[in-house]
Order: C-alpha cells, then structure tokens, then sequence
C-alpha cells in the first residue's frame, strides 16, 4: 500500500483519516507537525510505541524539501528554493524588518499571466500549488526560526503565480494556517497580491476575510497598462478599480496599488498625474517600487530623481504613498526577480 502524507490535512481531514483512533490523536498529531516541527512519528512521545509504529507503516510527514539556501549580503533576506514530491520547484523569501520576520510565499508553479518585467513567469505555468504545499513553505520556514527562538509575523502570497487564479488552495491554506492548532495567523497579518483578476476579487470579498489586498496596477492608462500587462485586456483598468474600491468599501481595508516604476516607461510626471487622477477618492495606498533588474527584460530602473518627483507628486495631490525598502536584490529574491530556480 503506498504511504500517504499527513501533512496539509486540517484538523477534520486527519480526524477522518486516521479513524477509527479518537479524535484526541488527531489533535496531538496536528501539533507535532504543524506547530513543534516533528516529522518523524518515533519523536511523537505522547503516542505510544504501537500506534507509532502503525503510524509509520500507513504514513509519512513530509514538508517541502531544500535545495538551495541564499542569504543576501545585509542578512535580512534569506531565499529557499524547495522541491515538492514531483520534483517542482519554487521560491520562498524570509525577510527579516524592524517589526517581524515576513515572509513571501509563491502560490504557483510558474505563472502564465505574463507581466513584461516579471521573471516568474517566463516559463509559464507549470501547475498550481495544492493547499499543503502552500503551508508547507510557510512551516518549512518557521521551522527554520525556530531554532533561533523567532517565528513567522506575516505573510505576502507574491511570489511566483497569481494567487487568485489559484483561488480554492489560496483560501483553504490561509484558513487552515488561521487555525489554533497550526500557526494562529491573524487574517489581519496577510497580504494577497494579484494583477487585477476581478471576479476572483469578489469572491474574496465573500470570503469575509480580513486580509489586504494588493493589486498590481504599474500604469496609468490602459495603453500602457495592456503593453506591460497582458491581463490588462480581460480587466481593463476601470473594472480592476472598480472592484478595488468594493473591496475597501466591504471590508473597511485600504487597498494597495502597487505600481512598478520603469525608467523611461512609466515613470515621468505625466504618469504621475494620470495615477492620482484615477485613485482620487478611493481607499487606497500607493506602493512604488523601483524595477528590480532580470536578466532577461530590458526594463530600466528610473533614476533616483525620477522615482522621488514621482513619490512627491502623488504626496502633494493627496495620495498616500511609499517608495518600498527594497531587499533582497542581491540574491534576486526581490519583486519580479523569483522563478523556479536561483
Ligand atoms: S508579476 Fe505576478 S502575476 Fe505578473 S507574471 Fe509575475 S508572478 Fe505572474
């Protein structure tokens, strides 16, 4: 009989699983894999010796595997890249800030949207994360702090893919890891990033989960917009907007456009102007960030004058703005620069 992985089942899936033992044993197996790390049922030492051994014969605990650790020069970023069961392989990113170690997670394997300064998605998609794979980037990495006394604060789901194109796994992972029995994380404490797939950003509305959203807008014009973002012809700018603003309306959170500053394409006053003509009024925060360089795009960074004219008009005309701290780049783990291998 093949073996099966307990890892990435919620509380009622291992209650199921390993019926007809009582649920209490589920309960005490959750806690060993998902919050004190164990994988080997012998460390189990509140099971006896028996079910242990039966354990062991039926299943296996398995988290993602490392291939390839990365530290950035200042220390404050580590990149992994993890194997799954199939062999795919994908980025995770631990970024160490003055409030907490964050960490960004990829959602995909691959990504097929195709945004021209990305390096995620040069390849394409190869497949969706499940739900477990997903939790398992996380655990892998509070497993890793652990043994330094620290633990994971927040989570961004911006890495490789589009997490609302992978909508069912994306939910189920963040409610599962919400749970008492995995990490407790505050809904509060994540962040999701899409490039603008609008039904996908209503169905989170029904979720009612108090998450932040972050939605990549990187133009102005849909002109413009559809040159860099292909996914700009389903959902053009206005429908994009459109459901922004229905997100902060329903869940009284401020909405974060991101917006990706090209030297030369996207970065003069001009833009800058179309940008807060089309966020007036609307609950919202703006996140500028300088492009980070990959090999295979010719995107320029714009010049640190540029970048500061572009972050004080915005300021001046009643946009709340930031220019991100950008970590990582030295390591390609930062925005855009991720992809399946270092
Ligand atoms: S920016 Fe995000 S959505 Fe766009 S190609 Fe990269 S990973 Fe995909």
């Amino acid at each position: 009989m093949k073996k099966k992985n307990l890892f990435g089942l919620t509380l009622e899936e291992l209650e199921t699983e390993l019926s007809p033992l009582p649920k209490f044993r589920a309960k005490q197996i959750a806690a060993w894999i998902y919050q004190r790390g164990v994988t080997s049922f012998d460390e189990m030492n509140d099971l006896s010796k028996n079910l242990r051994g039966e354990l062991a014969e039926k299943y296996f605990v398995q988290l993602p595997q490392l291939v390839k650790q990365l530290d950035s020069t200042d220390n404050l970023t580590t990149k992994f890249l993890l194997k799954f069961d199939d062999g795919a392989t994908v980025e995770t990113v631990l970024m160490r800030h003055d409030y907490g170690n964050s960490i960004c997670i990829s959602s995909q394997v691959g990504c097929a949207m195709g945004c021209k300064f990305c390096a995620s998605t040069l390849k394409g998609l190869d497949r969706n994360l499940t739900a477990g794979e997903m939790l398992g980037e996380i655990i892998f990495v509070q497993n890793f702090l652990r043994v330094v006394n620290q633990k994971v604060d927040t989570l961004v789901i911006m890495g490789t893919g589009e997490p609302l194109v992978n909508f069912d796994n994306v939910i189920k992972m963040l409610r599962l890891l919400h749970k008492d029995y995995t990490l407790g994380l505050s809904y509060r404490k994540v962040t999701i990033s899409t490039c603008g797939i609008v039904p996908a950003i209503r169905r989170l509305i029904d979720e009612q989960i108090p998450v932040t959203l972050s939605i990549s807008l990187h133009a102005p014009t849909n002109k413009l917009r559809s040159e860099i973002m292909p996914i700009n012809s389903a959902f053009n700018l206005k429908e994009v907007l459109k459901a922004g603003a229905e997100y902060a309306e329903v869940t009284g959170r401020r909405v974060t456009y991101e917006y990706i500053l090209l030297g030369g394409v996207n970065d003069t006053e001009e833009h800058a102007r179309q940008l807060a003509k089309i966020l007036d009024g609307q609950l919202a925060n703006v996140n500028l960030i300088p492009v980070n360089p990959v090999i295979e795009r010719n995107f320029k960074p714009p010049t640190h004058n540029a970048s500061q004219k572009f972050f004080h008009f915005l300021l001046t005309h009643g946009i709340n703005v930031t220019i991100r701290k950008e970590m990582g780049a030295d390591v390609n783990a930062a925005c855009g620069q991720l992809r399946a291998n270092s």
